[in-house]
């Protein structure tokens, strides 16, 4: 902690101190004000925690604030107040678990109304629960607590969430969240476990939105299942969150400041429009600020990053005695249509191997098959002897298999240095902090684009996303690299330098299947080429060889631009 940051330091315990000292002078009011602060505080940033840089928008806040209210309304009587709160963490996290199991496959839209309507079962559950079981729709909650000390815990909790955003967001954990909402697919081949990734968050952030309704839950002294699981919230944390941000730990904070005060204004005068004015603030919100205020402040604002100078530690590569990759009798089916037909081939360490043919022959698929993005419908890959068909991207990743897309896919909002540092941060042997800082500036040094680490990627032209893409790849330290059409669009001179780059790699001992249309570039760098049609392999053997087969040239004539 350097000198520098005393100024600031003393400051934020000044606050503090007054923000603690808050309920010994304030009036009634005024104190309830205060605590609706604190506990759209703790929600809006847990929210943003988890829904900021995965983008998936959750509506189930309510949902987990309810089970907190309730689980004092069962337990707060028998249990110590200390405890009643963990085991309020705990079921929300187990049932956070739950939920993220069954949704977190889900996207977009979908995911957002299943957790909406994810919140209306549960709320659903316990009333058929409290009618059928306990006798009653509501509960009376005896738990003393004071007002002041209901303030003083959620404080606690506000510089809790804090701390753990702060943290999170220093970690692996926190950059894989990134990637995950900037591309998951990527992600994925990235060697990130993009299920486990989103769980944990998804479970934290539930932690404290349930301790969050724990603590609120005295406030009451009656409550049932429409008081506890009112979805109004979740769209209140939502709004606020989107309007002050929810990509920065502080953003969401921007957003409450206002926003309670005018709910509170709101539905005070208006309650019967109250639901109606929340849509409309949400809709303004959404198409009007979509970063929130923090993205504006960063547009014009946007940070830089140095990367320390290095070079990649080249790991020496043992000769392999068998077949770096064999590829057994592989299926794939789409629909009726048969992509990849009984094809089988190998690859040995050290080669670059072309896999060319028209275009719909399946090349992409197989590619998408030895990565993981697929699961063959039959047959077997494997890689260094270990069978990884229908393997997870993310092991195979780890594994040693690295691949490129054929449309070019970089982590667009994310920094060029950082585009490197999501595999360079989840391989087999990850690295982190100053050394992952060092690798990628070597990798970024080694695929030409030394100088602009600092960038945005979507700032680079169409060349250097291609080489941003080679480098994320190489930052997985493969033994095999998947190229799919790394050369396509590129001009003559451009062209030259990729070749030259490709013939690099191989040099360093990296093993490449290269799916091409250049056949410039399949000549001088391939030593076998595999031919395909209409999902079956045609031909195998040397370019010279294999380019002037009758069968293949009639294949490739077939198509009018080949
Ligand atoms: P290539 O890369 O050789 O151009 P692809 O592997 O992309 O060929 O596609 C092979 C065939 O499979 C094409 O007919 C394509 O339309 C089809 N195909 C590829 N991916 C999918 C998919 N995800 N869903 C349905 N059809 C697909
Ligand atoms: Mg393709």
């Amino acid at each position: 902690m350097s000198l520098r940051n005393l100024p600031w330091l003393v400051l934020g315990a000044v606050v503090l101190m007054l923000v603690a000292a808050f309920p010994l002078v304030a009036s009634g009011y005024h104190l309830a004000l205060g605590i609706s602060y604190l506990y759209f505080t703790v929600l809006a940033t847990a929210w943003a925690l988890f829904s900021g840089p995965t983008r998936y928008i959750s509506l189930a806040t309510v949902a987990f604030f309810g089970i907190g209210a309730y689980t004092v309304a069962v337990v707060g009587e028998v249990l110590p107040w200390g405890l009643v709160l963990v085991v309020a963490a705990l079921v929300g996290v187990v049932v956070a678990l739950i939920v993220g199991l069954s949704t977190l496959r889900l996207s977009g839209i979908y995911f957002v109304i299943f957790t909406f309507g994810l919140a209306e079962l549960i709320r659903q559950l316990v009333t058929w629960y409290e009618v059928n079981v306990h006798g009653s729709v509501g509960r009376y909650i005896f738990v003393e607590i004071s007002r002041n000390a209901i303030y003083w815990q959620l404080l606690v909790l506000v510089l809790l969430v804090f701390a753990g955003g702060w943290l999170i967001n220093r970690s692996r954990l926190g950059l894989a969240l990134r990637v995950i909402g900037e591309d998951e697919t990527v992600a994925r081949h990235a060697g990130i476990d993009t299920t486990l990734a989103k769980l944990t968050l998804f479970a934290v952030s539930a932690a404290f939105m349930t301790v969050t309704g724990a603590i609120m839950a005295p406030r009451w002294t009656y409550i049932d299942p429409t008081i506890a699981f009112n979805p109004m919230l979740s769209f209140q944390v939502v709004i606020m969150a989107l309007l002050g941000g929810a990509g920065s730990l502080f953003g969401p904070l921007l957003g409450v400041v206002p926003l309670v005060i005018l709910f509170d204004v709101l539905s005070a005068y208006f309650p019967n429009y109250f639901s109606i004015l929340l849509g409309l603030v949400f809709i303004l919100i959404v198409y009007g600020l979509p970063q929130g205020v923090v993205g504006l402040v960063q547009k014009h604002w946007p940070r830089a990053l140095k990367l320390q100078a290095g070079t990649v530690p080249v790991a020496a590569r043992a000769a392999q005695p068998r077949s770096l990759l064999s590829v057994d009798r592989l299926r794939k089916t789409f629909g009726g249509l048969v992509a990849v037909d009984d094809l089988s081939f190998r690859v040995e360490p050290g080669e670059i191997v072309g896999l060319i043919g028209p275009n719909g022959s399946g090349k992409t698929t197989v590619l998408n098959m030895i990565s993981g993005a697929l699961a063959p419908n039959a047959g077997h890959v494997r890689f260094k002897g270990r069978d990884i068909s229908g393997a997870s991207p993310f092991k195979i990743a780890r594994l040693g298999v690295a691949r490129t897309f054929q449309l070019v896919r970089v982590l667009p909002t994310m920094s060029v240095a950082e585009n490197v540092l999501a595999s360079l941060s989840h391989r087999a042997h990850p690295l982190w902090g100053a050394d992952a800082e060092r690798a990628a500036q070597a990798l970024l040094e080694r695929v030409g684009l030394g100088d602009k680490a600092a960038m945005f990627a979507d700032q680079l032209t169409y060349i250097d996303q291609k080489r941003l893409e080679l480098a994320r790849a190489l930052a997985l330290e493969p033994d095999l690299l998947l190229l799919d059409e790394w050369l396509a669009g590129l001009n003559p001179t451009e062209l030259g330098e990729g070749i030259a780059l490709i013939r690099s790699l191989q040099d360093s001992g990296l093993t490449v299947i290269l799916v091409e249309h250049v056949m410039d570039a399949i000549r001088s760098l391939c030593g076998r080429c595999i031919v395909m049609n209409a999902g079956r392999k045609i031909a195998d053997g040397p370019p010279d060889v294999v380019l002037s087969d009758r069968e293949v040239v009639s294949a490739y004539l077939g198509e009018a631009d080949a």
